[in-house]
């Protein structure tokens, strides 16, 4: 059985993590707040003190937050990484720095394959998510009985790692004008009288029935933005890292900069630890709600 090393026990590294230690895989896991650790080893997978005894073994799957936690995490143990390990890096980061990474693996003969991932914690928790993967093709087949216990589908975006990435990213630009739109009509339709959640019954269940619309627009209806099962912080991450994108090869993305500006108004409220379902806080602020409230009391 192959033996993996696992850094990032966050929202989602921990219940991947958990599943690869179900599925039989001996795991040896690191993050850098210990309680993830811990709570990992009850359920039967091998804690490791630092981030370098994790990144040994067959392969090593990194799942932290963005591109700063992999510089200050990940790059300093290439140098003495044992030749030929297979890093399978999760985390949704920039384009650029996934084909940097790349670089930096492949001069020290380390394979380096991207494969972020589509879908929430509870889609984590039971190996359910769709996952996007790019990179050498016999690394990826080595670390392919990995990914089809995390994933319901992978797909395969060829031998650049990169091009994961920009699948990724394009996916949550559209996650994320999805959740403006409901949020948007939301508070249209509060204005004229309709409650939020009956709008969202009529349109997650009519003409708008994609999981994105359905999961995030229940979480819109009930306000339930606490605890986060994808921190806004995160997706606003990720529109500046589509946005970049864009900006490298000189494509307008005018929707992007919208939902990247309504993601910056959360964040300045306070809003950037609540769920990305708490876009409809902003959406509604702007249409007077708390000003209707403050009528009211
Ligand atoms: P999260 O709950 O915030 O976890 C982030 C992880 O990164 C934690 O293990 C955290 O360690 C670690 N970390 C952050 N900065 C660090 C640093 N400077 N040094 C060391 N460790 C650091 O995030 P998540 O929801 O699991 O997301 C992880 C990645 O998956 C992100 O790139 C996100 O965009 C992507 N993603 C998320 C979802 C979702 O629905 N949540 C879905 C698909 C993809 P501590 O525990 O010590 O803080």
């Amino acid at each position: 059985m192959m033996d993996v090393g696992f850094i990032g026990l966050g929202t989602m590294g921990s219940r991947i993590a958990a599943n690869l230690v179900k599925a039989g895989f001996s795991v040896r896991v690191w993050n850098r707040s210990r309680a993830a650790i811990d709570e990992l080893a009850r359920v039967g997978a091998r804690p490791v003190e630092s981030a370098r005894e994790a990144f040994s073994g067959d392969a090593v799957i990194s799942m932290l937050a963005d591109d700063d936690a992999i510089r200050e995490v990940i790059v300093p143990l290439l140098d003495d990484a044992p030749k030929g390990l297979v890093h399978v890096n999760m985390s949704t980061i920039a384009v650029a720095s996934a084909r940097d990474l790349a670089t930096q693996h492949t001069a020290r003969q380390l394979a380096y394959v991207a494969a972020p991932v589509f879908g929430r914690p509870e889609l984590a928790a039971v190996g359910k998510l769709n996952v996007v993967v790019a990179g050498d093709s016999t690394a990826i087949a080595r670390v392919e009985p990995l990914l089809d216990v995390i994933g319901e589908r992978v797909w395969r975006m060829g031998d650049k790692p990169e091009r994961a990435n920009v699948v990724k990213l394009a996916g949550n630009f559209m996650l994320g004008a999805a959740v403006e739109a409901m949020a948007e009509a939301s508070a249209m339709a509060w204005r004229h009288g309709i409650a939020p959640a009956d709008l969202l019954d009529v349109l997650t269940n009519g003409v708008f029935t994609s999981p994105a619309y359905k999961t995030y627009g229940a979480l819109i209806a009930k306000e339930h933005y606490d605890p986060a099962g994808f921190r806004l912080s995160l997706l606003l991450k990720d529109l500046r890292l589509a946005l970049a994108a864009a900006d490298s090869n000189a494509v307008p993305m005018p929707l992007a900069d919208v939902v990247h500006e309504a993601l910056l108004d959360a964040v300045a409220h306070g809003d950037g630890d609540r769920d990305v379902a708490a876009l409809a806080k902003v959406a509604m602020r702007r249409a007077g709600r708390e000003v209707a409230q403050g009528v009211q009391t």
